[in-house]
């Protein structure tokens, strides 16, 4: 790696943008609230902004075209693009292509453009600085089923004058409603933006070294409550570097993901379709071989029967799951097509709630299992 000996050269524009902002919104906003005041009011319209902004990028740029999880109506892309050039974080055209370069070599150093290997600093916002992959920035290659999108195409060649329309023009139509247009733009501007970029940012720093790993060990992403909280959803890091086709990040009910809320709601009023899935059986999978592994390798003074039972109870239940997800697949595609022969529909209906049956049955016995190899770690 060259940049060890010299560095490539600091990109400035980006480097003043990071760094002012970041010091008016440290310094700037306190200072202007103790002297002046702020207006109670800019403070939740900067929440909504944060929301606007933080989702066009979570809905947009990653899960709409970056991962093509689902397809949106014009009117929400159109909204998607205003808002990613709202939270200033490059075209969706540009950011997508660096995106699918991050999961499709994750961790190489000299691949990946935000890899986490090179540390919190590399990955969060150092790659930004310097001109690191300064030879592929006209490259869009694999993005061009994206080059098709009218919307991305025209965002990408108006996204000067998108981002600064925006972050300018927004703040100072609000400042003129509440009558302070220094503290909207200081407020509703500024420090609104420096959230958002740290908390995208965290995406690519945090969550590839803070939280669990359930589903994957071959990559540094994590799974994380609390950065999903912070991010729209997208701290579920782990599932979504392996099941990246997924429109959900969060899969259970009770997992913070209102990005998935947000497209599974469109998706009700006929703005957004063809959301995909990851198969039940490929994540449950994932996440037993997980478990196995980690106990073949920290419970290695259990006693050999008890990690040979495991092993043998994870393949018998690899291929229940496998009865089960393709049973309870078929009566959902019968009731789909409407096949009304009541007797069939019973029958696999039994069939699934009995596989069903069983396979609780098995998962108990799998923790009890996993719990009686721990106590031997
Ligand atoms: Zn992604
Ligand atoms: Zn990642």
């Amino acid at each position: 790696m060259t940049e060890l000996n010299t560095k490539p050269p600091i990109i400035w524009l980006n480097t003043i943008v990071f760094l002012s902002t970041f010091v008016i919104a440290a310094v700037g906003v306190p200072l202007y609230g103790y002297l002046v005041g702020i207006d109670s009011a800019l403070w939740w319209i900067m929440l909504g902004t944060i929301c606007f902004a933080g989702i066009s990028i979570t809905a947009g740029y990653h899960r709409l075209w970056s991962h093509k999880t689902y397809d949106a109506n014009p009117v929400v892309r159109f909204l998607f693009a205003i808002g990613g050039a709202l939270a200033l974080q490059n075209s969706a055209l540009h950011w997508s292509s660096d995106h699918r370069v991050h999961h499709t070599h994750v961790d190489d150093n000299d691949k990946d453009p935000y890899s986490a290997k090179r540390g919190f600093w590399y990955s969060h916002i150092g790659w930004m600085l310097r001109e690191y992959q300064a030879s592929r920035y006209s490259d869009y290659d694999n993005v061009k089923d994206l080059q098709k999108d009218p919307i991305v195409m025209w965002q990408h060649r108006h996204y000067l004058a998108l981002t600064l329309l925006t972050n300018f023009g927004w703040p100072i139509l609000v400042g003129l409603m509440v009558g302070d247009v220094w503290a909207a733009l200081l407020v509703v501007g500024v420090l609104r933006l420096v959230l958002n970029h740290h908390t995208t940012f965290f995406i690519n720093s945090l969550a590839h070294v803070w939280g669990k790993q359930p589903y994957t060990d071959k990559n540094t992403a994590r799974d994380n409550g609390v950065l999903a909280f912070l991010t729209f959803g997208e701290g579920y890091h782990n599932y979504h570097h392996i099941f990246s086709a997924d429109y959900r990040n969060g899969i259970r009910w009770y997992q913070f993901d209102p990005t998935k809320w947000l497209i599974r709601a469109l998706s009700w009023v006929g703005l957004a379709s063809n959301l995909k899935r990851s198969s039940g059986y490929q994540v449950e999978k994932a996440r037993l071989q997980m478990q196995l592994q980690r106990l073949q390798k920290k419970a290695k003074s259990a006693p050999h029967t008890l990690l040979e039972m495991a092993q043998q109870h994870y393949d018998d239940m690899a291929v229940q799951l496998r009865q089960y997800y393709q049973a309870r697949k078929k009566l959902l595609d019968s009731k789909a097509k409407h096949l009304r022969e009541q007797v069939n529909m019973d029958a696999l209906k039994a069939q699934v709630d009995e596989l069903k049956a069983s396979l609780e049955q098995q998962r108990r016995h799998w923790k009890e299992l996993v719990s009686q190899i721990k106590q031997h770690a």
